[in-house]
């Protein structure tokens, strides 16, 4: 356990109770006291269902959360989370979630980030006209578990009806605006609160960087040295030339600058040919 983060306070800077799965880990595993945050909005940095925009990098809304957070509780850390979802860049077919977390230290602005990217997720949204189609649609997203939101359509911000997670009220919304509009765009509810399965990646999420924070500088001892950089030039198995291929990942520490590089990390010393730019062009 490092002792850098033992007995300090860190305020969670989330809604939508993230805090039930990040609190026990940060007290557990760091020592850490973790308090509520307060008058923290952040649907303000944008929403899931669109009707604030979002504008800001990931780590630049983390950022923006932990110091929102540190303007009304006495702490020296905040711990903020953003989540985003879309096609999986590497499956196809398969949707992802792509889980970010962060440390921030309140006195140096210091931060540290761990990232958990996965197809494990319910992320999903149709159009839809019928009630049986829905019944589908609701059971294969994990419904009532996983709660739903309906709406006109899907650039519409007006008749916006998040967090159903029961049948009677399903029904009631979709009928509703069956009546006003020819389909409703139903999607999933992707508020951490009304999706279990987002709220353990974000425990994983939060798990890596705990994990993260326990590498020590062997140098200074400092929480949280890992690789910062990869160093391209692993030699051709033929010619001796460097590839593009992976050689060393360099890792280093954000408070005395040491370094340290793991050489060969996919225990590899040399490149097939067939990617070598000079004798396989
Ligand atoms: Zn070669
Ligand atoms: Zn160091």
């Amino acid at each position: 356990m490092h002792l850098y983060f033992q007995h300090k306070r860190v305020v969670i800077a989330t809604q939508h109770r993230k805090e039930d799965v990040v609190a026990p880990l940060l007290r557990n595993r760091l020592s850490m006291v973790p308090l509520p945050a307060q008058n923290l909005n952040t649907d303000a940095l944008g929403t899931f269902s669109g009707e604030i925009p979002r504008l800001l990098d990931p780590i630049m809304a983390m950022r923006r959360k932990c110091q929102l957070a540190l303007d009304w509780v006495d702490a020296d850390f905040a711990f903020a989370s953003e989540g985003s979802f879309g096609p999986h860049p590497h499956i196809p077919f398969s949707a992802c979630n792509d889980e970010m977390v962060m440390l921030y230290e309140a006195a140096t602005g210091r931060h540290w980030i761990a990232r958990e990217m996965t197809a494990q997720t319910n992320f999903n949204a149709a159009e839809i006209n019928t009630w049986k189609t829905l019944e589908d649609f609701a059971r294969n997203t994990g419904f009532p578990e996983h709660g739903l939101v309906c709406r006109r359509s899907s650039s519409s911000i007006d008749d916006v009806h998040k967090g159903i997670a029961d049948w009677s009220r399903l029904r009631e919304v979709f009928e509703g605006l069956l009546l006003k509009y020819p389909s409703v765009f139903v999607e999933t509810d992707m508020r951490a609160m009304f999706n279990p399965t987002r709220m353990q990646i974000i425990a994983a999420a939060t798990g890596k960087l705990i994990d993260l924070l326990h590498q020590e500088c062997p140098q200074c001892q400092f929480p949280g040295f890992t690789v910062t950089q990869v160093i391209a030039g692993l030699p051709c198995g033929a010619c001796g030339m460097p590839t593009r291929s992976t050689k060393a990942l360099r890792m280093s520490c954000q408070s005395c600058g040491a370094t340290a590089d793991k050489n060969n990390p996919h225990d590899r010393t040399e490149e097939d040919p067939m990617y070598c730019d000079f004798c396989n062009p």
